[in-house]
C-alpha cells in the first residue's frame, strides 16, 4: 500500500548491512534503530538493543563476530526501538550461567517504562498510525510494554554523567535532553566514537512529532555542542548510517545544533513580539534558510522543520494558540458545518472545492470539503460520497509531494479511513 519508501527513509530504517570499525572491535548493527557493540578484553558493552522483532537478527549478527559475554548495556533512551530487543542476549546469559550485565539508563527511563505500562493500548494505537506503511494494518503490537529489562545503574537528575572502565576502554556517559527527557549519550575516547541515540538520526531531528509529548530544541543544540567538543572520528546515530571522519562528524553536529538554535530562537523572538501560532508558523516557513534546506543531515525524511516549529512554540505556550476568543470554548465542528450548509447547499461547496482542486489549492479544498463531510446528512449520499472521494484524491495527491514519513502516514491513514467510511455508505440498508 501507499507510496514506495524513499532511499532516505530506508536508511533511517537501517535497511543496509551491519559493519565493523576500529579493527572489528566496534560492531555496528542497523535494524530499524542502530545497535553498537564494543568488543573489549573484559567483555561486551552494548549501546541500545533493537526493537523486539529484530532482536534475534541483531543477536545473530553480533555473535557472528564475537562470542564474549555481555557485561554492560546502555539505553540511549527508553523508546521501543532502543531498549526492548534484549531477549536472545538474556536467554544466552541464562543458558551459559554468565553473570547478568549492568544496565545503564537515566532515571527518567524508568518513569517512561511506567508510563508505557499505563498507556499500553494508546501507544499501540499511535504506533499503528505513525508506522502504518511499514507495519501494516490490524497487526498486534510488536512490543509489550509489560516486559522490560530494568536498569541497574541509574543516572539521576540533570546534567548527570557516569563513567566506567572495562578492558582497555573508558566509557563516559552523559545525560542531555533533546528528543526525550531520558536520553543519554556515550563517548569512548580510545575508539574516538560517540553513540548519540536519537539525538542524531539520518533525518531532520524528530522534534515536534505530531503524536508525541514535548521535546527540547534548545537543550538538543546544547547536546550537539557538547558532543562536538569530543572531536570524535565516528558517530553512531540512533538511525541511519555510521558517520565517519572528524570533519563529517563535526559538520553533522554543528548543523544540527545550528538548526535547533534557529528554530528555538526565531519562535521565541516572535512570541516576544506578541504573535500567535498561525502567524509564527507561516513566517517561519518563509524564513527557513537555504543552507538548512540543502543539508544532507537535515532532510525531512522522518521528522521535519514544519513539526519543529510546533515543538519550539509548545515549549513555552499553552493550548490556546489562536488568539481568537471564538476558539476558547468552540462549538462542535459538526454544528458549525451544519450552519454553513444552511447558508448554501452541499452542491455549492462541492463545486467550489472542485474548482480549488483544479487550481491546485489542495489545502483550501480540504477545508471546504470538511464542511460537507462534517455537516452533511447521510441521506445526502451522492454529494457526501463525491466529497469523500475528492478528499481521498487530494490526500493521495499531497502524499506524492510529502517527504516526511510521519506526515505521509497521517495522510495515508486519513485516506484509508475515508475509504472505509465509503464502503459502509455503499452497503445496502
Ligand atoms: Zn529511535
Amino acid at each position: 500500500m501507499g507510496k514506495k519508501l524513499s532511499e532516505g527513509i530506508k536508511e533511517w530504517f537501517g535497511w543496509f548491512p551491519s559493519s565493523t570499525f576500529e579493527n572489528n572491535t566496534c560492531i555496528f548493527v542497523p535494524n530499524m534503530a542502530n545497535t553498537c557493540v564494543f568488543d573489549t578484553k573484559g567483555g561486551l558493552v552494548i549501546f541500545d538493543f533493537p526493537i523486539r522483532q529484530f532482536a534475534q537478527k541483531t543477536f545473530d549478527e553480533v555473535r557472528r563476530i564475537t562470542n564474549k559475554p555481555v557485561k554492560y548495556v546502555i539505553y540511549s533512551h527508553g523508546h521501543f526501538d532502543h531498549a526492548f530487543g534484549y531477549g536472545p542476549f538474556i536467554e544466552e546469559i541464562r543458558k551459559k550461567g554468565w553473570d547478568m550485565p549492568e544496565v545503564i539508563a537515566h532515571e527518567n527511563c524508568i518513569r517512561r517504562f511506567e508510563k508505557y505500562k499505563i498507556l499500553d493500548k494508546y501507544h499501540d494505537w499511535i504506533n499503528k498510525q505513525q508506522f502504518v506503511s511499514v507495519s501494516g494494518r490490524g497487526r498486534d503490537a510488536v512490543v509489550s510494554a509489560h516486559e522490560t529489562l530494568e536498569p541497574t545503574i541509574i543516572l539521576q537528575g540533570n546534567k548527570s554523567s557516569y563513567s566506567f572502565k572495562i578492558g582497555d576502554l573508558n566509557f563516559k556517559i552523559y545525560h542531555d535532553i533533546g528528543e526525550t527527557d531520558d536520553s543519554i549519550w556515550l563517548w569512548v575516547p580510545e575508539k574516538k566514537t560517540i553513540c548519540t541515540g536519537d539525538l542524531m538520526v539520518s533525518s531532520f531531528p524528530n522534534i515536534g512529532n505530531p503524536f508525541k509529548v514535548q521535546r527540547y530544541p534548545k537543550d538538543w543544540a546544547v547536546a550537539m555542542e557538547k558532543m562536538r567538543e569530543k572531536n570524535a572520528e565516528y558517530l553512531v546515530p540512533g538511525h541511519g548510517r555510521l558517520i565517519e571522519g572528524k570533519e563529517n562528524v563535526r559538520d553533522a553536529l554543528s548543523i544540527t545544533a545550528e538548526v535547533m538554535h534557529f528554530v528555538h530562537d526565531e519562535v521565541v523572538k516572535r512570541l516576544n513580539e506578541g504573535k500567535w501560532f498561525e502567524q509564527i508558523y507561516h513566517e517561519m516557513l518563509e524564513i527557513y534558510p537555504e543552507k538548512f534546506k540543502k543539508h544532507k543531515i537535515l532532510r525531512g525524511y522522518y521528522g521535519c522543520y514544519r513539526f519543529a516549529i510546533h515543538a519550539a512554540y509548545r515549549l513555552y505556550h499553552g493550548w490556546y494558540n489562536s488568539g481568537n476568543p471564538t476558539d476558547l470554548f468552540p462549538s462542535k465542528m459538526v454544528d458549525i458545518a451544519r450552519e454553513f450548509l444552511k447558508l448554501s447547499s452541499e452542491i455549492v461547496y462541492l463545486e467550489h472545492a472542485k474548482k480549488l482542486f483544479f487550481e491546485g489549492k489542495l489545502q483550501l479544498a480540504l477545508h471546504i470539503l470538511d464542511i460537507i463531510i462534517k455537516g452533511s446528512d447521510e441521506q445526502n449520499i451522492k454529494v457526501l460520497t463525491d466529497a469523500l472521494n475528492l478528499k481521498v484524491k487530494i490526500l493521495k495527491e499531497k502524499v506524492k509531494d510529502e517527504s516526511s514519513f510521519i506526515a505521509t502516514n497521517i495522510l495515508e491513514n486519513g485516506a484509508h479511513q475515508i475509504n472505509m467510511r465509503l464502503k459502509e455508505l455503499q452497503k445496502p440498508i
